[in-house]
């Protein structure tokens, strides 16, 4: 099972997003599984799909 990323940047100011409701001490999550993340500068909110396919080939 994949491991969410603990910080991704973000898409409008480039600025930090750390995951919502999700610790690195979790572990693992469930292939498919929605991790929102906060960016930490503009406070946008992102929801990333964990999964364990090429990130680079987003299926939306
Ligand atoms: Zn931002």
């Amino acid at each position: 099972m994949p491991l969410p990323d603990l910080t991704i940047t973000c898409v409008d100011c480039g600025g930090v997003c750390y995951p919502l409701g999700w610790h690195p001490e979790d572990g693992e999550v469930d292939d498919g599984e929605v991790v929102p993340y906060r960016c930490r500068d503009c406070n946008d909110r992102w929801d990333v799909v964990i999964s364990d396919e090429d990130a680079s080939a987003p299926d939306y």
